[in-house]
């Protein structure tokens, strides 16, 4: 056997380790005689460019193709966002495409048991109950459930056969539950759409504050980058502030665990500091900053019927400083269970005007109760210092999904949405019937239902077929047991499936 020269070996080691650290996670796993191949140097491989399509953080990824077949996987050293690096996910991106257990044939329940049928079969039931369904009970007696997983071409025919076709807008994604608390905190606290930061930050920042974020499992490529930092500057410092201990809480400097649903005091305690400590960059919030004031209590905000508009009223600097007093670190500490000393410690690390600092966040304070005012806090916090939109000064939303808000936005996968647009504005309208191809009669000017009114509405039967694609929300709901009882109900009412499940082999 040849001694293999130093290139081959590099890269062989690299395959080597990303499938040992593959199979130790997943036993199951057949890596494939394809890796043994490639390790083995057999393999004459093309390589192509492609973005990740497991998580929103928008790694570069190579694909290897033998004979046009996918069969390995490697980070773009090109991508500026992973710089050569991808996670478990990523690498594992190619194996998946063959996993034993993956579905390639439509199922259908018959008599309580799922069947393998044709395709072709399964897509006629599909519109056959479709039709039925709404030639009994109207248009909006169907819906379709999607995901952030969903690309940009999937949410494009979804909205245009429900809102174009159908005439429903009974059209929702799992983007709901999480990107729009993201999306109403950009609104309400700058009036524009989008996140603050840029990974660049990550470079230049002296603190990071992770709210309820575990970015070394859910974001680790930029968990890396951040530990990159730590590393060439030991004054970085990364501090995790959660309801639980994970793997981000072993590798921070600091883990600060609270209450659930505290982190609202906390905020708003930290800016107590900043004031108190006069640490207020007073130019930046006299030239950029305006106060407003909304609703403080909205009850418990979850049954059928609860409904709530939030209209800030303008109020002065001198009110929300009254406002803060009530949130003095012992008064936090008692909500939230965090020590006033560690609250009065983390206020410091904003605080201090020669640290540079970002926040990160994603699921923790978006997929929340109140996620939208918990987005606005956090950017309260910048903005009371000016740390934002400075190298290495973020308040940064993370995305969970690849396509979380951008399908919603590009193709209009939610009730009140349109491409570019709202259901609402008759130019609109006019837009997409033009790219739809439909009568612009066919789209209804009213909203439907937000996700969680929609499968409500499934539970009453007010909806009676709901096509649901790439999201399990029958696991990840929040009051699951109530919807899980609705889709058993129906699924045994319509002996149909709720969901497809399709993959394509390569
Ligand atoms: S961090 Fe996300 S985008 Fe990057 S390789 Fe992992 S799963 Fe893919």
């Amino acid at each position: 056997m040849s001694c293999p020269d130093r290139r081959t070996f590099l890269k062989r080691t690299a395959m080597a380790s990303a499938a040992a650290a593959a199979s130790a996670l997943f036993p199951d796993l057949v890596l494939g005689e394809e890796i043994g191949r490639y390790l083995g140097g057999s393999a004459d491989l093309v390589w192509k460019k492609t973005p990740c399509r497991f998580c929103g953080v928008g790694c570069g990824l190579l694909v290897g193709l033998e004979n046009g077949r996918a069969v390995a996987v490697r980070g773009d050293p090109d991508s500026l966002v992973n710089r050569g690096l991808a996670c478990v996910k990523g690498y594992l991106s190619v194996q998946a495409l063959y996993g034993r257990d993956r579905l390639t044939r439509a199922m259908v329940r018959r008599d309580g048991r799922l069947v393998a049928v044709p395709i072709q079969e399964a897509l006629d039931l599909v519109a056959a109950k479709l039709r039925e369904t709404t030639e009994q009970y109207g248009n909006d007696s169907v819906a379709i459930y999607g995901s952030g997983q969903w690309t940009i071409p999937d949410g494009y025919v979804a909205s245009k056969l429900f809102k174009g076709a159908l005439g429903t807008n009974n059209v929702e994604a799992n983007a709901r539950l999480c990107m729009s608390s993201a999306v109403t905190g950009f609104m309400t606290s700058f009036g524009l759409d989008e996140p603050m930061g840029c990974y660049e930050d990550i470079d230049h920042a002296d603190v990071f504050v992770l709210w309820g974020n575990n970015m070394a499992e859910m974001h680790p490529v930029l968990f890396s980058r951040m530990l990159e930092q730590r590393q060439k500057r030991p004054d970085v410092k990364i501090i995790d502030l959660a309801t639980r201990t994970t793997r981000t809480s072993y590798a921070a400097d600091r883990s600060l665990l609270f209450a659930p649903q505290a982190d609202l005091a906390i905020a708003n305690a930290i800016c107590h500091e900043i004031v108190a400590r006069n640490w207020v960059n007073g130019d930046f919030v006299q030239k950029h900053v305006s106060f407003f004031k909304g609703k403080t209590d909205i009850g418990y905000g979850l049954s059928d019927d609860a409904t709530f508009v939030d209209e800030p009223e303008e109020t002065t600097w001198e009110e929300y400083v009254r406002f803060l007093s009530a949130y003095t670190p012992e008064r936090a500490a008692e909500i939230s269970g965090l020590p006033a000393a560690d609250i009065r410690w983390l206020a410091s690390l904003y605080g201090d005007p020669a640290r540079k600092v970002t926040s990160f966040w994603c699921m923790g304070l978006n997929q929340h109760t109140r996620g939208t005012w918990v987005n606005n806090l956090v950017y309260n916090i910048h903005l009371l210092l000016g740390k934002i939109s400075s190298p290495g000064n973020s308040p940064f939303s993370l995305t969970g999904q690849p396509s979380a808000c951008g399908t919603v936005r590009e193709v209009g996968t939610a009730t009140h949405a349109l491409p570019h647009g709202t259901v609402t504005n008759q130019e609109d309208r006019e837009f997409a019937a033009g790219i739809w191809g439909v009568p612009v009669e066919s789209i209804d000017p009213k909203p439907t239902h937000h996700a969680i009114s929609m499968f409500r509405a499934l539970d009453r039967g007010d909806i009676r077929f709901m096509w649901i694609q790439v999201t399990n929300p029958m696991v990840t709901l929040p009051h699951l047991n109530r919807y899980r009882g609705a889709e058993r109900g129906w699924a045994r009412a319509t002996e149909t499936c709720l969901a497809c499940h399709l993959a394509k082999p390569l």
